[in-house]
């Protein structure tokens, strides 16, 4: 198999609690990789330590074989490590092509003020409507993204996430709060990224997991309790009892 991120011993404390206790964990190229495990088990510390958004404590972290582990954030974005951020009120008068367009002059490194900047830079702009096509939100591209659905808003921030064309992206819950209806949507959209990129999802609705993800983590104060295929997590009976509530 070949390892496209990896944590050695990972540890983060807040005071004396441990959120984040010894977590040695190899993800994949090209999974669809779900961490799971009850409120409050550190899932989302664990994701903001692999994004940079918080520091470790203790313990390194491994992007394509090199120590990223001090990096700050937009640095790993750069190395191809993205999570997805909830859309700032910033962009609330944007619209997704043009939020897209800018995520997308930006990962080029073009300066300057919006608009003389996507003067020359038109081949991104028809790089964005089809990245928006891929997100099913080609129909709502000239909209305020202020005025878009719940969630389209979510499959935005995806989008947005995409366009800085990650190797690894990281996404936590990003179905939540979506209309029951539209969440496997979501779920399949992210699914159905090519096979190059690696997905690193948060996702609390077991059916979704069980559907979508190619391995499963389970964390339990801090700690990885449980990992393996969709049918040996489901079939693990300690899983079950701490997870499943059975
Ligand atoms: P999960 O995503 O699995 O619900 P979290 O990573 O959000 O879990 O939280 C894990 C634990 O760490 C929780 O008990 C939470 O209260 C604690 N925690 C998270 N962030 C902080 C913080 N900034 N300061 C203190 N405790 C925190």
């Amino acid at each position: 198999m070949t390892v496209v991120l990896e944590t050695r011993r990972l540890q983060r404390n807040f005071g004396a609690f441990m959120a984040t206790n010894d977590v040695s964990l190899q993800i994949e190229q090209g999974a669809r990789h779900a961490l799971i495990g009850p409120n409050g088990a550190g899932k989302t510390t664990f994701i903001n330590l692999l994004a940079g958004v918080r520091p470790v404590s203790s313990g390194q972290i491994f992007l394509e074989g090199k120590d990223i582990t001090t990096l700050p954030s937009h640095v790993r974005v750069k190395k191809g490590l993205t999570r997805t951020f909830q859309i700032n009120q910033l962009f609330a008068d944007y619209t997704p092509l043009e939020t897209v367009t800018l995520a997308m002059l930006e990962r080029e490194g073009v300066g300057g003020s919006l608009w003389s900047k996507v003067t020359g830079h038109g081949a991104l702009v028809d790089e964005a409507a089809a990245l928006l096509s891929r997100f099913r939100l080609a129909a709502v591209m000239d909209e305020r993204t202020d005025r878009l659905p719940y969630g389209k808003q979510r499959l935005l921030e995806i989008a947005l996430a995409f366009a800085a064309k990650p190797r690894v992206l990281l996404l936590d819950e990003p179905a939540a709060g979506v209309p029951e209806d539209e969440r496997h949507e979501v779920l399949q959209i992210v699914s159905d990224l090519p096979s190059g990129v690696t997905v690193v999802l948060i996702e609390h609705d077991m059916d979704l997991v069980f559907s979508f993800a190619s391995r499963i983590s389970v964390l339990v104060a801090g700690a990885i309790f449980a990992e393996g295929t969709v049918q040996e997590i489901a079939a693990n009976p300690g899983v079950r009892a701490v997870y499943l509530g059975e």
